[in-house]
């Protein structure tokens, strides 16, 4: 890897990855919690993430490149956390736990996307980075909703 561009790609794939093993993992963690509330804002979120997969596939199209994944090492241990704190809580730790874990993948898809609409723009990719930038505004609002809901709830 050497140029921007080769640095986009490989980095759209490895979130195109990530945005897939997202969304097999949000529906066990949907039914592992036991506030409806939080069930609801997992639920919701799962919707937007198949949306955000059909919305990298047209930014793959832009680069005239098929839509592939590359192993993202960061989710996986991201979503391993998250199956540890399913298997290994109980009550409020269990509901509180899994909100965390849910708000750690966010901030790392946050981070993703942050830098690959900055670089669709200076690769003056203008359609990848607003593309690019609706999906990094669905995230940061995904995160808040969770903020909120902790804050107001589940820590309780
Ligand atoms: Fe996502
Ligand atoms: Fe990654
Ligand atoms: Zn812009
Ligand atoms: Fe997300």
């Amino acid at each position: 890897m050497q140029t921007l561009s080769e640095l986009f790609e490989n980095t759209l794939k490895d979130i195109y990855f990530a945005e897939n093993a997202i969304s097999e993992a949000l529906p066990k963690a949907s039914r592992a919690v036991k506030s409806a509330d939080l069930k609801k804002a997992l639920d919701h979120h799962l919707e937007e993430t198949k949306g955000q997969i059909e919305t990298l596939k047209k930014v793959f199209k832009t680069i005239n490149v098929k839509p592939m994944g590359e192993k993202c090492d960061a989710t996986e241990g991201l979503l391993k956390e998250t199956d540890g704190v399913i298997g290994e809580s109980k009550g409020v730790a269990l509901d509180a736990g899994v909100l965390a874990a849910c708000q750690a993948v966010e901030h790392y898809e946050i981070a993703r996307y942050g830098s690959l609409r900055e670089w669709a723009k200076v690769l003056g990719n203008e359609e990848a980075h607003v593309l690019l930038s609706e999906i990094l505004d669905q995230e940061k609002a995904a995160n808040n909703v969770l903020t909120n809901l902790a804050v107001s709830k589940i820590n309780h």
